[in-house]
């Protein structure tokens, strides 16, 4: 097939969470499954000052992008990781070449409607003068959305894509992009798409809403939250929305890139291992507790956090138990970028508990690895969590995830069971700092006085399977589906 994904996000050019990973990877092994692959991406600052690393090569041809009654002028670049791989880089300056993705000190950038509509129609006018003619092309969250909207009304006549059908991936329900109405004339909507039934929301734009109206299928990222979304708290105020399209939602839950979390050829950690050698992993865990000023004592359990720092995380869980969780025998290390009053409480933490908890704020992707390597516990006490990528790479490390029962962590991780020694971590359901903290008091318990329990989940944990497989089957079956029902159209 000829597949067009479209992405705010994609590793390894950039990436704030885990649609990142997801788009970047499930690119790279559609193409290694023989499709025709090509992926668009903003041209953002961070990209641009590694372009030479990405191999990136201007086209001559600019792109002219019509926006209401305004012509867009922008450069496009290209580079080619794989055979049968593309990646397209938009680069529009005022837009894109800014510090950060979507907004900066936890306030979103103003003018986002107007970013990522026009970035959604310039994918459409890129692949019309590359003349890609897509069978699918595959969006990701509210940022390409529109897309689903564009190739059905303004694109509808438009030759190329006359079998093109749309996919939408919902990474997290929780973001939809609200935009002021003011901006319907830029993005292309009229008053018949301004109604409830579409992209209205509260006198607003909601892109992702409109995007779900005209998305041929719908995916998301695991088959407990294509449950949990149906209702309301999970359909974050879209789940009666939802329900009218019941049947063309899929769950597929997210692999890993097996190339990238492997702890035995893991090229940032110290020195890697395996279930049947974990010796690489004290001497991970030795550099991770020395990084941070830790005292180095193998003894002494290490719980982990990476992550984005944001509510839907379970800051206010953590931040209503850590003074009490941190008197006892146990270190805390945490590496997370987002919301600056949550930053904010780590650090003072980290001044409370000197010698116990290591926190760095910002995103370093070889830190997280160290992270997860060297850790014992992984603390993820989401209050949502649509697959989650972290409870993954900890498991494989050898790391016992610590998390709610919710979303995606319901279908990775099973819960430790004393009596059979079974399970791959430790779960609990209610929203309160009580429970997690009772949690972690169920997980040092384990480490302390049933070493063999703890290891015989770490061993458990580690064995399993999350590679991409089973994921890229499920997302062609979705592709033809939406390729059928595109045909039912026309
Ligand atoms: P989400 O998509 O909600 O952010 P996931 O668990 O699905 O959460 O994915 C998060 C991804 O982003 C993981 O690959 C994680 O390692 C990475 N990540 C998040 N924050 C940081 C950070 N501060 N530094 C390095 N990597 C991070």
């Amino acid at each position: 097939m000829n597949i067009h994904l479209v992405s705010s996000e994609a590793v390894p050019y950039i990436q704030t969470g885990g649609l990142g990973d997801v788009v970047g990877t499930l690119a790279r092994q559609l193409s290694f499954r023989g499709h025709s692959v090509s992926l668009t991406l903003p041209l953002y600052k961070s990209i641009k000052a590694k372009q030479k690393e990405f191999g990136l090569k201007s086209l001559s041809e600019p792109l002219r992008v019509t926006m209401g009654n305004q012509v867009l002028v922008c450069k496009i670049w290209k580079t080619s990781p794989e055979a049968n791989l593309n990646v397209y880089f938009i680069e529009y300056n005022d837009f894109f070449n800014r510090d950060d993705l979507y907004g900066e000190e936890g306030k979103e950038y103003t003018d986002n409607g107007r970013r990522f509509s026009f970035f959604s129609k310039a994918a459409l006018d890129l692949a019309i003068q590359l003349k890609i003619k897509p069978d699918v092309i595959h969006l990701n969250d509210w940022q390409t959305s529109l897309i689903a909207y564009y190739l059905k009304t303004w694109f509808w006549s438009e030759p190329l894509f006359r079998d093109t059908s749309s996919v939408l991936t919902i990474h997290n329900l929780g973001y939809q992009g609200h935009f002021p109405m003011s901006n319907s004339g830029f993005v292309g909507l009229n008053w018949m798409q301004m109604r409830s039934d579409e992209f209205e929301d509260n006198n607003g734009i909601n892109p992702l809403k409109g995007g779900l109206f005209y998305a041929d299928m719908i995916t998301t990222v695991s088959p407990n939250y294509a449950k949990e979304i149906l209702s309301e708290p999970g359909g974050c105020g879209l789940s009666s929305y939802l329900n009218r399209r019941k049947n063309d939602i899929v769950g597929i839950l997210n692999g890993i890139d097996e190339q990238e979390w492997n702890c035995e050829t893991d090229k940032y950690i110290p020195q890697t291992f395996s279930a049947k050698d974990l010796s690489g992993k004290k001497i991970c865990k030795t550099t991770l507790q020395q990084h941070f000023g830790l005292k180095t004592d193998l003894d002494i359990p290490v719980f982990g956090m990476v992550g984005r720092l944001a509510y839907q995380k379970g800051m206010q869980l953590l931040m209503g138990c850590l003074e009490d969780v941190m008197s006892w025998d146990l270190q805390l290390i945490v590496l997370g970028s987002g919301n600056p009053f949550y930053a904010g409480y780590f650090e003072n933490l980290a001044k409370f508990f000197p010698g116990k908890v290591g926190i760095y704020i910002g995103f370093q992707n070889e830190l997280a690895h160290l992270i997860e390597a060297g850790s014992d516990f992984f603390l993820m006490p989401s209050l949502y969590e649509p697959c989650g990528l972290n409870q993954i790479y900890s498991m494989l490390y050898g790391t016992l995830p610590i998390v709610r029962a919710t979303g995606g962590l319901v279908d990775t991780v099973r819960n430790f069971e004393e009596e059979t020694l079974t399970g791959t971590g430790f779960m609990f359901n209610d929203i309160t700092s009580e429970a997690l903290k009772n949690t972690i008091g169920w997980a040092l318990s384990t480490w302390y006085d049933k070493p063999g329990s703890y290891k015989a989940a770490q061993l458990t944990a580690m064995k399993q399977d999350f590679g991409w497989k089973t994921a890229v089957e499920k997302y062609e079956k979705v592709y033809e589906k939406a390729v059928h029902r595109r045909k039912s159209w026309s």
